[in-house]
């Protein structure tokens, strides 16, 4: 059993669970069983309460647990399902030290940050590591932070325990590049590994996040300064898309690295997955764009693994997919319906609250009406459903009661189990629920199964005295949760696409297996796209109409470069 510690120097946002998960995939591709884990400072109990504006998406994993976005990351790059094991807040553990100490469990000891903290810190390193060879876990925050230093002092502890042979300390440092003086600098760098040396922590591996090549003075400055060998200091520069990042790691021998310093031979096989995903990024032999309609499209990490998933299903089907971020209050103002044009599909993702929540029904309606593909996601259902009962069903008064507990027609209404729940934190629908898809329906083509599971993250439901109308009108349950005959998919039968689902199918795709919802709608935008054109080229003779496709996916060979995608995400 081996143990891989990942800390983070200088500034936060680095990409620390990026550099985890890749290095985890590495491991994995040369055969290794990999989890990955996070611990984070913060007293929150998890990240389930927060903002986005504080802490971009709240990742659920499929035992229901509220989590930091880097299990995504996680999740994404690695096999192993993860499980609320694997993700640590102080908060959590403060609360069970002091469950503890009011249950008399300390036997009248002081509780203190050592040993009673760091004990349950120490704990979980051990839970995480059951089953697999290698455990990487990711220290959130900077080094240097008051909150951070028990888990540093934890790990600390952890690594005499076990013995150094098994332990490995990464930092992941900023090497900042200064326009005035031309060049790179590495003393903040040696200065954030000493603030580690300081508590008794020698990183074996420092990985440097810069914007231009460090030449090989750098690399032994920082060797020399940081007391790691030169082979030890990896350079990481920003990569177009984050599905480069093994592949880069990988030339700059980061995963060589340690299975070196581990006494394994585990040599990299050929055909390293990774090398397919990234030739398909770049490759591309088709181009959409989708708009994706939200209230934190502003925010880098707010639909992050919405944003992953699209990509996903662009590599599953050879095609480079634009996202435009569209702000749903804009299409309340006038003409603000003009940012829907020449979408290849429309995707309305989760959220809470009512502000924009009218902008996003005008945006299901423009969908429906104009035969765009959309695909909606939790509330991006419950918008299509509300949409479709004004518009279609002419219920004037429909709306959610999150909305307007007045609602005459309350289309989606509070879940029964949910009507007595006071406290926020971890009370809502959570975590992974069976759903039974209809046949001949569009969803079950889609996943060619009658049964799947998928993660929930809700309060509300659509409310099923409106279903039976609601069938009847063309909006169709495509599936349906068999215990408790919760909606969890419509469809709009008569629609070239238009589904919409109440769970997070975005938790459940990866780069190497779109999720099946997410490829069949960029499928569909990519048929809707070709439509569009057509009418453009029926003017022209057939021989040219030919042509001019061909030309258009040639051109579509820029590698997919998305902000949402940089690696500089860490919260
Ligand atoms: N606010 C809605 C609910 O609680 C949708 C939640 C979501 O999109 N995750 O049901």
């Amino acid at each position: 059993m081996k143990y891989v510690f990942v800390t983070g120097g200088v500034v936060s946002s680095l990409g620390k669970g990026l550099t985890a998960a890749a290095l985890g995939a590495l491991l994995e591709v040369r055969g290794l069983k990999v989890r990955i884990q996070k611990f984070d400072p913060y007293l929150n109990v998890d990240p389930g309460t927060m903002s986005p504006y504080q802490h971009g998406e709240v990742y659920v994993l499929e035992d229901g647990a509220e989590t930091d976005l880097d299990l995504g990351h996680y999740e994404r790059f690695t096999s192993g399902k993860l499980s609320k094991l694997n993700s640590l807040s102080s908060g959590q553990i403060y609360e069970n030290v002091i469950q503890n100490e009011r249950r008399g469990l300390y036997l009248g000891k002081t509780v203190q940050v050592i040993p009673h903290v760091t004990n349950e810190i120490k704990d979980r390193i051990y839970q995480g590591a059951k089953d697999v060879d290698v455990l990487i876990t990711e220290i959130g925050g900077t080094t240097g932070d008051i909150e951070g230093l028990p888990f540093l002092e934890a790990m600390r502890q952890f690594a005499l325990e076990v013995g150094p042979r098994d332990c490995l300390f990464m930092h992941v440092t900023l090497v900042p590049y200064l326009g005035a003086a031309g060049e790179l600098k590495t003393k903040p760098t040696q200065q954030s590994v000493a603030k580690l040396r300081e508590i008794g922590i020698q990183p074996h591996i420092v990985v440097c996040r810069c914007e231009h090549d460090m030449d090989n003075e750098m690399r032994d400055k920082i060797s020399m300064f940081c007391n790691v060998p030169v082979k030890a200091v990896i350079e990481c520069q920003d990569v177009a898309s984050i599905y480069e990042l093994p592949i880069a790691l990988e030339k700059e021998g980061l995963d060589e690295l340690v299975v070196d310093l581990f006494g394994m031979k585990r040599p990299m096989p050929d055909n390293n997955l990774w090398t397919d995903i990234v030739n398909r990024i770049n490759n591309p032999r088709h181009e959409v764009t989708i708009g994706v309609v939200g209230k934190y499209i502003e925010l880098q990490d707010a639909y992050k693994s919405v944003y992953e998933s699209v990509t996903h299903a662009g590599i599953a089907n050879y095609c480079r997919v634009n996202v435009r971020r569209i702000d749903a209050e804009d299409l309340e103002a006038r003409n603000g319906l003009s940012l829907l044009k020449g979408l290849d599909g429309i995707l309305v993702p989760g959220g809470f609250g009512d502000r924009g929540t009218e902008g996003k029904i005008a945006a299901a309606r423009y969908a429906r009406e104009n035969n765009v593909p959309y695909y909606g996601l939790c509330l991006g259902l419950q918008i299509a459903v509300i949409e479709f009962c004004r518009n279609v069903l002419k219920l004037k008064g429909a709306n959610s009661l999150e909305f307007d507990q007045e609602a005459i027609e309350p289309v989606i209404t509070m879940m029964e189990d949910q009507k007595k729940i006071v406290d926020k934190g971890a009370t809502m629908r959570l975590g992974s629920y069976e759903c039974q898809l209809q046949p001949g329906t569009k969803a079950r083509k889609a996943y060619g199964e009658e049964y799947v599971r998928e993660r929930h993250r809700h309060r509300f439901e659509v409310n099923n005295a409106y279903v039976g109308a609601m069938q009847r009108a063309g909006m169709v349950v495509s599936g349906l949760n068999p215990r408790r005959n919760l909606v969890e998919i419509v469809e709009i039968k008569a629609h070239p696409w238009f589904v919409a689902v109440q769970f997070h199918p975005e938790f459940q795709s990866k780069p190497n297996e779109a999720h099946p919802l997410f490829a069949a709608f960029v499928k569909a935008a990519m048929k809707h796209h070709n439509a569009a054109k057509a009418p453009v080229a029926k003017k022209a003779p057939k021989a040219k109409k030919k042509k001019t496709a061909k030309k258009t996916t040639k051109k579509a060979t820029k590698p997919v470069v998305k902000k949402a995608a940089e690696p500089k995400t860490d919260s």
